[in-house]
């Protein structure tokens, strides 16, 4: 008969025992010394181990020869209590006996001395899901234990454990395993069953298990059908291949595609998708985008391992943090009205419409949130100056102006979205290959390193190229001499400095101006107004550094 991976990999000793030392080796010494608590309580999310290690105790408490704090495992008692004829330990499911009398009988019961066994140990699992009254009736025997009883209770949720029960027991918090950990068992497990499983999916697995060894193992189990056992298989056996659309669903209303994002929601509607799961789904990807931004170096634990690193990282350069921070709100609002909504689906498109277009719910985070693609927008994009010192008119290398970043949209032909095809519209996208880290891909750490001034002297040479043609002949070296007249672009402005006298009455002309504001806009692809004034000799003007112009940007944009 097959036997399900997580009950044949039950650990039977301490030493079994995977990521919880500090409790196993506690419980081995209390063994050893035989310093004993009449009442433990094991605390800890589900499949970490908390009745494992109960039955554990229980056996090592009635084991006639322990070894080292660990119970032998094959004296009659060890056997017994493993394959349950020993009545004298007992197993029950708080959440189905909850009531007093369940209590009441396990008191009449338990003043009698254990018929096979030294100790009469009870397992109460769930304990939290005890009524009130049962809690009373169990705190009368933990209050006056008899010597021959020992109670073990299990809880995912020490809150509802009344506080007159919590200090009459010995508490042990059992972790959360590392993915590491996790990672590192199911190959070993994988490995003495025979089972070819590729250590990216055992990683996969292990961020889907969410720190729960006994979920990672069923996991496994469900995933050991396939010949190898590959990310994509694992996928396909968890039904999360529908996750990549998921991904695909966030990517156009990241590029504000209503229509696109809308008509794959019908498509994920009329597959069956559920809604609310949908909105979940959202919300984890940009949970885990903001995990990856923040954090990009503490490693997949944090990340909930539903979706490709590759499909994150470029999510992350896609959006800031506050950008990602505002979808998070928007998607959360959408469900809890989900909830209550007579129609999920009109819920989902709505959230949609929201999500594509953030403008139409404006609050505080939504401003927030375009400040910020504005900032990403316009350090992609710096804005030239003029530093007031000649010397920076030597030949620049750097040309300073840069195209603004083009936002290319591109149909998906195919159904599933993968890295490789973000790889293919995204250039910038280059840097993944490269080897770049998530941190290094951060829009928000851009504006910092773009803030050193630019020189804007090849901007101004460019628009007097171009402007040359339209305009009188003599006027062209005058423009050209920096003594004599000097440019600067702000965020929509260009200024023109130019030395009082006969050229200046030239250049003062509309026509003139007109032709060097359209020359400037060519240039920049930007519809810029043109502001004439005197440069004065020496005069250090214009120094505006980017980050007041991006005051000014904010000032202008909110
Ligand atoms: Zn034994």
């Amino acid at each position: 008969m097959y036997q399900a991976l997580y009950r044949k990999w039950r650990p039977k000793t301490f030493d079994e025992v995977v990521g919880q030392k500090h409790i196993t080796e506690t419980l081995k010494n209390q063994i050893i010394t035989g310093r004993l608590s009449h009442a433990y309580l094991f605390i800890g999310t589900r499949g970490t181990g908390k009745t494992t290690c109960a039955k554990i105790l229980a056996k090592a408490l009635n084991c006639q020869h322990p070894e080292n704090g660990n119970p032998c495992c094959k004296c009659p008692s060890c056997l017994g209590i493993e394959d349950g004829s020993i009545l004298d330990v007992v197993e029950i499911d708080a959440a189905s006996n909850n009531g007093v009398d369940n209590v009441r009988q396990l008191r009449e019961e338990a003043v009698f001395s254990p018929v096979s066994v030294k100790k009469r140990v009870y397992i109460i699992d769930e304990v939290h899901m005890l009524s009130t009254a049962a809690f009373n009736a169990l705190l009368k025997i933990l209050e006056e234990p008899p010597e021959h009883l020992t109670f073990i209770l299990a809880t995912t949720e020490l809150n509802k454990v009344p506080a007159t029960i919590l200090s009459r027991c010995q508490r042990h918090s059992f972790k959360r395993l590392d993915s590491e950990v996790i990672t590192a068992h199911l190959e070993h497990v994988a490995s003495c069953e025979g089972l070819n499983l590729e250590h990216d999916a055992a990683e996969l697995i292990a961020g889907l298990a969410e720190g729960g060894m006994r979920d990672a193992l069923s996991l496994l189990d469900q995933c050991s059908g396939a010949a190898d056992i590959t990310v994509d298989s694992v996928y396909s056996a968890m039904g999360l291949a529908g996750n990549r659309r998921t991904a695909k669903l966030l990517d156009y209303t990241v590029k504000r595609n209503t229509e696109a994002a809308l008509e794959l929601f019908d498509e994920l509607w009329t597959d069956g998708k559920d809604p609310a799961t949908l909105l979940g789904e959202l919300n984890t990807l940009l949970r885990d985008c903001m995990m990856l931004s923040v954090a990009p170096r503490a490693g997949a634990n944090l990340l909930s391992g539903r979706f490709d690193k590759e499909i994150l990282a470029v999510f992350c350069k896609k959006l800031t943090k506050a950008e990602l921070l505002c979808r998070i709100n928007t998607v959360s609002d959408y469900l809890i009205k989900i909830r209550s909504a007579r129609s999920p689906r009109l819920c989902v498109e709505m959230c949609i419409v929201a999500l594509c277009d953030p403008s139409l719910t404006e609050g505080l985070d939504e401003l927030r949130a375009r400040v910020s693609r504005l900032e990403y927008d316009m350090s992609n994009a710096p804005m030239a100056r003029y530093t007031g010192d000649d010397e920076d008119y030597a030949p620049v290398e750097d040309i300073p102006y840069d195209e603004p970043p083009a936002r290319p949209s591109v149909e998906y032909d195919d159904d599933e979205l993968d890295a490789s095809q973000f790889a293919e519209y995204q250039p910038e996208d280059d840097l993944l290959d490269k080897g770049v880290s998530p941190v290094d891909l951060n829009p928000d750490a851009a504006p910092e390193a773009k803030d050193a001034p630019v020189d804007n002297v090849l901007l101004w040479a460019e628009i007097i190229d171009k402007a040359e043609s339209s305009l009188p002949i003599g006027l062209i070296p005058i423009l050209s001499d920096p003594t004599q007249a000097r440019c600067e672009v702000s965020y929509d402005t260009m200024h023109l400095y130019v030395v009082p006298g006969f050229f200046y009455g030239m250049i003062n002309n509309q026509d003139v101006l007109m032709r060097l504001r359209d020359a400037a806009n060519d240039v920049t692809g930007r519809s810029l107004k043109i502001q004439l004034s005197e440069l004065v000799a020496g005069d250090s003007k214009p120094t505006r550094t980017v980050d007041e112009l991006k005051k000014f940007k904010e000032v202008r944009f909110i």
